[in-house]
C-alpha cells in the first residue's frame, strides 16, 4: 500500500490543528495499492479516542461510490504518544481495512486488520527518499 508524502503531510497538518484532540477521517483509494485521497471527519472530535458517526460514514460511502473511489480504511492521530495502534484501534477498524495513525512529532504507522483478530499486524513504513511516496509493506 502506497501513500504520497504530500497526503501524509495533510494528515499531519490536520492532527496538529486539532491537538490535543484526535483528528480522524477516511482513507480513499481510486486505484488498488494506493491511498490517493483522504476525507477529514468534521467532528465532533475527542481527546484520547475517535468516533466517526454511522450517518456520516454511510453518506461518505454513497458519495465515494458515485465518485468512483473506495473507502479502504481510517486515519486518526495520537497527539501525545507514538503512532502504535492500541487494542481498541484494532477493534474499531472493520476486518479488511487499513488504519493510518499519525503520532507525536508526525511519525506515521499504517496497519491492516485481517479477517481474524489474530491477523492484526502493523506494517512497516518504508520511506523512499526523494520520491514523495511512502510505501508500507
Ligand atoms: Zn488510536
Amino acid at each position: 500500500m502506497r501513500i504520497s508524502e504530500e497526503l501524509l503531510d495533510q494528515v499531519r497538518a490536520e492532527a496538529a490543528a486539532v491537538a490535543p484532540k484526535e483528528c480522524c477521517g477516511l482513507l480513499l483509494s481510486r486505484e488498488a495499492g494506493e491511498i490517493d485521497a483522504i476525507e477529514p471527519y468534521p467532528g465532533p472530535l475527542f481527546e484520547n479516542r475517535f468516533k466517526l458517526s454511522d450517518e456520516w460514514l454511510l453518506r461518505q460511502h454513497y458519495r465515494c461510490k458515485s465518485a468512483g473511489t473506495k473507502v479502504v480504511g481510517y486515519y486518526h492521530s495520537h497527539p501525545s504518544t507514538s503512532p502504535k495502534p492500541s487494542k481498541r484501534d484494532f477493534r474499531e477498524h472493520p476486518p479488511g481495512s487499513f488504519g493510518l495513525i499519525v503520532g507525536k512529532n508526525g511519525a506515521v504507522e499504517l496497519f491492516f486488520v485481517g479477517d481474524k483478530a489474530e491477523q492484526e499486524n502493523s506494517l512497516n513504513v518504508d520511506q523512499m527518499e526523494g520520491t514523495g511516496i511512502v510505501s508500507f509493506s
